[in-house]
């Protein structure tokens, strides 16, 4: 466990068990040493280096692109920098065009997921490399870096009462990850008793090797690395022509993607996990919901997820200061909430 002065005391890997259970990561954490890789941009196909460096307590996680003219540029992993959510979810400065940062997601997870509170994250492209097209190998760079306690308190926001956001994609076909399936879609956040969040997610896409799939899960550090950071992203077959002729998913192929073709998967080994469909949609929630800057305590219930929505969430939390508040991370779960419901009473939730 943390030592009182803080800044080098070792977190004892990620196999703590304190650590574990979310709720006691009490302190702020951040990478023991720096530790890079090197991959290819999912949708530029230009060949990108990464890496992570330890960061200044109470920082929080910032990219840094240092290939662009006029010197290195900070773009803090925040949903008001966010730009776009298309295809991805990608981070931008107001007023620059070339200061952007693409596929963000699986990195953000990764840090997120394995309560990594302050980090730089440094490339030298526009994008983040895709790797295997999950957050496993940035959980592997992170665990051999190993994590220290920065002496920080760890904060969380709490959720107060209920945000919810929706869109409806009747009749819309949206490519790739990104589009969700088909009906009405939505993301809610809710009070939740615990600290780390709870997250239930359900997709349905008409292709029979995915369909409906739910599946719910109490993040902590043990449980994204067990049960969501190997699932990788996905595509349909009839969506890569039109990403190609749109010049996107240069660097896409079947060692960065799980592709479907109807009933079939395509990828040599199958699937890693019967749901990883679903699985993926919680590990951009994660990534994306890890733009809120500090971790959220809440009851996170989604329905065909994608990008847009995942950023609009935010959004609207913080539109609302009565929606949330900042505690520290052991303050929460003191007073406990009904948590009935699920995706039925989120659904119902108000708008
Ligand atoms: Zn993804």
């Amino acid at each position: 466990m943390p030592q009182r002065d803080g800044r080098t005391a070792p977190v004892t890997g990620l196999r703590d068990r304190a650590a574990d259970a979310s709720a006691a990561v009490p302190m702020r954490r951040t990478l023991r040493a720096p530790i890079g890789c090197t991959g290819v941009g999912l949708h530029s196909g230009a060949r990108i280096s990464l890496r992570f460096l330890p960061a200044a307590p109470a920082s929080g996680i910032v990219f840094r692109r240092t290939d662009l003219p006029g010197g290195p540029v900070e773009i803090p992993a925040r949903w008001d920098h966010v730009v776009d959510t298309r295809l991805n979810t990608t981070l931008g400065i107001p007023g620059r065009r070339d200061a952007v940062i693409g596929t963000v997601e699986h990195v953000l997870a990764a840090l997120a997921g394995m309560a990594v509170d302050d980090a730089v994250v440094e490339l030298d492209g526009p994008e983040a490399p895709v790797m295997d097209g999950s957050a496993a190998p940035f959980v592997f760079l992170i665990e051999c870096a190993g994590l220290v306690a920065t002496g920080e308190p760890r904060q969380v926001i709490e959720v107060l009462r209920p945000v919810r956001v929706q869109e409806s994609r009747a009749g819309e076909s949206r490519p790739g990850e990104s589009g969700a399936g088909e009906g009405d879609a939505f993301v809610a956040l809710l009070p939740a008793a615990s600290a780390g969040p709870v997250i239930e997610a359900e997709i349905d896409f008409p292709a029979a090797a995915v369909r409906r799939q739910m599946r719910s899960l109490r993040l902590t550090p043990a449980s994204f690395k067990a049960d969501l950071a190997a699932a990788r992203t996905f595509g349909f077959v009839e969506d890569v022509e039109a990403l190609r002729a749109a010049g996107l998913a240069r660097g896409g192929s079947l060692k960065n993607a799980v592709v479907v073709a109807g009933a079939r998967v395509l990828n040599e080994g199958g699937l890693r996990f019967a749901d990883e469909f679903v699985r993926h949609k919680m590990l951009d929630i994660v990534g994306d919901l890890g733009l809120a800057g500090l971790p959220l305590a809440a009851r996170v219930v989604a329905r065909r997820p994608g990008h847009r929505l995942n950023n609009q969430v935010l959004r609207a939390l913080f539109a609302d200061p009565a929606a949330f508040r900042i505690v520290p991370a052991t303050g929460i779960g003191v007073a406990k909430r009904a948590g009935a419901g699920g995706i039925a009473s989120a659904a119902a939730a108000p708008a």
